[in-house]
């Protein structure tokens, strides 16, 4: 099959790689029908992680192609969505809805699915069958709840948004775009995002965005202070992972208020003392995005949302390397990849 690999930050490639196979029981291997560029792919890409011919990709969605022995709850022909991180969701992690640290977890990153074909581990547990295979417009929208849809939801639920909430979002990538249709769909009457460009002003406004910030920093902090009554947010979701943003998502909090910080952390250190005045709960980490699949499977089914908007470029597997450039230097938004 051919497949995508990182040779080295900067360089990406689609190679032949071997054709997955059934390994362990619990797997299946499904045939991708769509898969993408996610933001956490351009660390890598950019040299903040060491990178040597690794496979890529940990979005997926597709048809069962086949099933080891031990698996009962999708067959051949289905379509299915899955997390970026394989689990049973049946250890007390996964029960207690954390699936995204189950005990018996496997990253799909390490598998690759910018690819023709994937193995998913433990599939009873990942993956989720949608009741028919779906229209063709709707499949950017399941291919976003892999990731970046049950990621921002994620990241509004541990900010604890709820109806009548004020939600402010620092980034505007995909899941922080996504992190507002969460917040809207939970309930929050003002949402303000933060961005400083003007399409993706645009898609947050669509999504739900009720006021924009374009500053950062302490202008930043600043200008949600002013639109929340000198208060700040009841609820911030923080999608980018670097110090300044995570920092701006405390500082934007009022006293009491929840941050969700879903952006892959990178030298964020947190100072004790601004942490301890602060007064504000903090919850985040690697999306158990398997939670939330089946209720978004069903709003997407439904056509109630639309998260399929992020996708801004569609390419051919083939291009890869194109499409990581156009993430790069944020040209597009999110690249979807057809196989
Ligand atoms: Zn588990």
């Amino acid at each position: 099959m051919r497949g995508v690999i990182m040779n080295a930050p900067g360089q990406v490639s689609v190679v032949d790689r071997p054709d997955p196979v059934i390994v362990e029981p619990t797997d299946a291997i499904i045939k991708v029908a769509a898969t993408c560029i996610c933001g956490s792919d351009l660390w890598p890409y950019r040299g903040a992680n060491d990178v040597h011919d690794a496979p890529m990709g940990h979005e997926y969605v597709g048809y069962v192609e086949e099933v080891g022995s031990a698996v009962t709850t999708v067959k051949p022909g289905d379509f299915v969505v899955g997390s970026f991180m394989a689990s049973d969701n049946t250890c007390e992690i996964c029960q207690a809805g954390y699936q995204s640290r189950c005990v018996q977890v496997h990253g799909m990153g390490g598998i690759g699915t910018q690819s023709e074909y994937a193995r998913i581990p433990l599939a009873d547990g990942t993956l989720v069958a949608t009741a028919e295979a779906p229209d063709t417009d709707l499949i950017p929208a399941y291919l976003a709840a892999s990731d970046v849809l049950g990621t921002g939801w994620f990241a509004a639920v541990a900010a604890g948004v709820r109806p009548g909430s004020t939600v402010a979002v620092v980034g505007d990538g995909a899941v922080g775009l996504l992190g507002v249709l969460a917040a809207r769909e939970l309930g929050a009457e003002r949402i303000i995002a933060m961005s400083r460009h003007a399409d993706r002003q645009e898609l947050a406004r669509q999504f739900g965005a009720t006021d924009i910030v374009a500053e950062r920093g302490r202008d930043g902090v600043s200008a949600i202070k002013e639109l929340t009554n000198g208060l700040g947010a009841h609820s911030v979701i923080e999608a980018v992972g670097t110090q300044e943003s995570m920092m701006q998502a405390i500082r934007s909090t009022r006293p009491g208020g929840h941050v969700g910080y879903v952006g892959v952390s990178h030298g964020v250190e947190l100072p004790g003392d601004k942490l301890f005045y602060s007064t504000v709960h903090l919850h985040g980490g690697p999306a158990p995005v398997r939670r939330f699949l089946p209720d978004l499977l069903d709003r997407i089914a439904r056509r109630t949302i639309d998260p399929g908007k992020v996708f801004d470029l569609t390419l051919p597997l083939e291009q890869a390397a194109e499409g990581y450039r156009a993430m790069d230097q944020r040209t597009a938004i999110k690249v979807l990849l057809e196989p």
